[in-house]
């Protein structure tokens, strides 16, 4: 039988974003293979051209007249570009958007590297002098007393790391080496930092968890699913230390937000000069430095958030996904692909293993183990001696309003603040949503501030503007209503951090009070100094949202509050119960992470809604238990599939009309697969930024079934009467 294959071309240029057929020649045959570099001939140019074979069938697409043969199949392995090309194309088939975009995540355009000397920070001093003169730095000088720990305990840093993650100016280094405390350093030729190795014996529960995941032979999945402080950092050391031995290379994906200085450290520690860090504020130019020290063999792990996963090592062995649970693995543009779901698909060809480890594992991870895709591994316990779960409350606040309390903090929880207060203690209040200072609306009319731009309403903030939080637009908050007059055109609704934070200093005028929200934190250092001054006691209370929930270890800190617990139960998408049992739970396991026990406590509304419940129990089992019979009985992921189309465009009438079209071409396309067309119905967010938006839902057991419905959705989309439109699977 003849065989055609479907070639791409010519990654470079964003015009030939299409396959071309080609005839396989009988003797090429064998190697002929999707994924396989070719030679192909092209348009009118004499010199064959290098193109990637992306599909096989036995179907001829174009005129025969019109098809060639490939000129080659080099017989040499695949090349690490090879693989990844590969890997780009795999996601634009899952995800949609073009091959274009997909080869532009996975393979960075190429910066020009000037190179550099490696240069590093070493001590002059004793580490014994180090402390002492850490002792005697102001409390300002974070910066610095984290550099004089850290080289305390390794003689010398990475230049790099300095002044990135420890946030330390020339200056202040410069002054440093005057007084004969460090010097700055260019790297010996050929010097390396080896690292500490492994310092920590892993318990019973984190040795088994290791050793299964070394003992197997080639890919799988495991999950590794242990309670906050249970130890999952330690066993993913173990794990990467035996890999690296095997002279394989470990990429580990982890949060931004996670990616603290006490991370990094600890990974530096332990593997010192093998491992390299990347992360969004890094210049491209950095970042692709980074890339080509793996590409070369220079590094063997390379950690960072989602974009890590197309380092070009040339043998990964190992993919590590912590946190797995987090939205930010999700990106935001086209494609738009899950790097769990990504990282499982390299590991896959490459025959790597996978670690996904959380606290709270998505209902999709933990659904795979059950159905036996992914093997489950449990701790069950906290590692350090002593440290125990902290004990959870739940605050009814309906009881709260009929006792006259109106307040956002409960009398229990008032009680608990002072208590620990007059004990020297930490406190994290957490409120899942910022600024719900609350919309502003007239009390005589009903008129609302709604953004001109957006379906949303303005929030009113302290400086006395009002603002949206979609597009950053922001007018003077006028304490007349514009419809009627009325003075009584006021903030309304739930409590904003802000508001939290005025109130939480009126009741503890004694308390230092430390506020983190997207306000407080525009630039990546505020988030770290502000975490500093609280881990290093410079607060009393921190407020927050939910970034203060994510992964930090503050010992002192022996109780959590979440004020609104049910604010996320009330978004209008399906996993939102999962959201706040993430939330709660995560939240939940900040508190007494050292020996001293820690307290909870959950206030909301609905006391027995079963995400609650089962995060005050830090139950997993049984919220997924009560969710995924929920997702089950109304087809949602991960039983069956869920394909989200949005169409966006700047006139309602034309997308809906529009919209309709699509939909029925859908069902006329689907009704073989039995794939069901839901929708067309406005989108959560009406409109943004004068963009109206309109959604479509296609849900089947199989995901193929979806591709196809995507792949007929988008070339709806080129042709006319098409408007903008973006994919989502699950
Ligand atoms: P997780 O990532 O699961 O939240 P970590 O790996 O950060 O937990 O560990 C929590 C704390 O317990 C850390 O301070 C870590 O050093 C300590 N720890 C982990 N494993 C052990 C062990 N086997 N023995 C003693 N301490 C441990
Ligand atoms: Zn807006
Ligand atoms: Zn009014």
């Amino acid at each position: 039988m003849a065989l055609y294959a479907d070639v791409i071309i010519d990654i470079s240029a964003p015009t030939l974003d299409r396959t071309f057929q080609y005839s396989v020649p009988e003797e090429l045959s064998e190697r002929a293979v999707t994924g396989a570099p070719v030679l192909v001939p092209f348009g009118k140019g004499k010199a064959p051209r290098r193109g990637y074979i992306v599909g096989i069938s036995g179907e001829l697409k174009v005129a025969p007249e019109k098809i060639r043969p490939i000129a080659e199949i080099p017989k040499k392995d695949l090349t690490i570009e090879d693989s990844l090309v590969n890997l780009a194309y795999r996601m634009k088939e899952r995800y949609g958007g073009s091959l274009y975009d997909a080869l532009r995540t996975v393979i960075p355009s190429r910066q020009k590297v000037e190179s550099v000397r490696k240069r590093v920070v070493k001590r002059a001093v004793s580490a014994e002098e180090l402390l002492a003169l850490c002792e005697k730095l102001t409390g300002r000088e974070t910066a610095k007393a984290r550099l004089y720990k850290a080289l305390a305990e390794a003689p010398e840093i990475p230049y790099e790391l300095v002044t990135g993650k420890l946030k330390l100016t020339k200056a202040s280094l410069d002054k440093a080496q005057e007084e004969g405390i460090l010097s700055v350093e260019e790297a010996e030729e050929g010097s390396f930092y080896e690292g500490e190795g492994l310092t920590v014996t892993l318990n019973e529960e984190q040795e088994a968890a290791a050793r299964e995941v070394l003992a197997a032979d080639g890919h799988e999945v495991f999950v590794l699913h242990g309670i906050t402080g249970s130890g999952k950092t330690e066993v993913y050391l173990r794990v990467i230390s035996d890999v690296i031995a095997r002279g394989k290379q470990v990429i580990v994906l982890i949060p931004e937000i996670a990616l603290t200085y006490q991370t990094v450290m600890r990974f530096y520690r332990c593997f010192g000069d093998r491992v390299a860090f990347v992360h969004s504020k890094m210049s491209a130019g950095d970042r692709y430095r980074m890339r080509e020290r793996a590409r070369n063999g220079e590094i063997s792990i390379m950690i960072g958030p989602r974009s890590a996963l197309f380092t070009p090592f040339p043998n990964p062995g190992l993919f590590i996904v912590d946190e797995e649970h987090e939205t930010s693995y999700r990106s935001e543009s086209t494609p738009r692909y899950h790097a769990v779901t990504v990282a499982v698909m390299r590991a896959k060809e490459c025959g790597a293993k996978v670690i996904l480890g959380s606290a709270t594992p998505s209902l999709e991870t933990y659904y795979l183990c059950e159905t036996g895709s992914y093997k489950l591994l449990s701790l069950h316990r906290r590692a350090k001696e002593g440290a125990v779960l902290p004990k959870a409350e739940i605050v009814d606040l309906r009881e709260e309003l009929a006792a006259h309390n109106y307040s956002v903090i409960s009398r229990r929880l008032h009680a608990a603040i002072t208590d620990r207060l007059s004990r020297g203690e930490q406190v994290m209040l957490f409120i899942n949503r910022r600024g719900y200072a609350g919309f502003v609306s007239c009390r005589a009319c009903g008129e609302t501030a709604v953004c001109p731009h957006c379906d949303v309403s303005l929030t009113y903030h302290n400086d006395g503007t009002l603002r949206c939080h979609y597009c950053g637009y922001r007018r003077r908050y006028e304490k007349v209503c514009p419809a009627c007059g009325s003075k009584y055109y006021l903030p309304f609704g739930r409590s904003g951090t802000q508001k939290i934070e005025e109130l939480v200093e009126k009741e503890f005028p004694k308390a230092r009070v430390l506020r983190m929200d997207a306000d407080t934190t525009k630039a990546a250092e505020d988030y770290e100094t502000i975490l500093t001054e609280f881990a290093e006691g410079r607060g009393d209370i921190l407020i927050g949202t939910q970034m203060i929930v994510k992964g930090h270890d503050f010992p002192n800190v022996t109780l959590v509050g979440a004020l609104a617990a049910d604010l996320s139960l009330g978004v209008p998408e399906y996993n939102s119960a999962e959201r706040t049992f993430d939330l709660l739970a995560q939240a939940a396991g900040r508190a007494g992470r050292d020996k001293i026990p820690g307290e909870v406590i959950i206030q909301t509304y609905r006391p027995d809604h079963y995400a609650v419940t089962a995060a005050a129990a830090a139950d997993y089992q049984a919220f997924y238990d009560t969710e995924i019979a929920y997702r089950r009985a109304c087809g949602y992921p991960p039983v069956r599939h869920l394909l989200t189309i949005v169409g966006a465009d700047r006139r309602e009438a034309v997308l809906e009309t529009a919209m309709d079209e699509l939909a029925e071409l859908l069902r006329k396309t689907c009704r073989d697969s039995g794939a069901a067309v839901i929708g067309p119905a406005p989108a959560g967010l009406r409109k943004k930024r004068d963009l109206y938006y309109r959604v479509l839902y296609v849900k089947h057991g199989d995901i193929d079934a979806l591709v196809g419905a995507k792949d007929a959705a988008e070339s709806w989309m080129h042709g006319p009467g098409g408007v903008g439109l973006t994919f989502d699977v699950d």
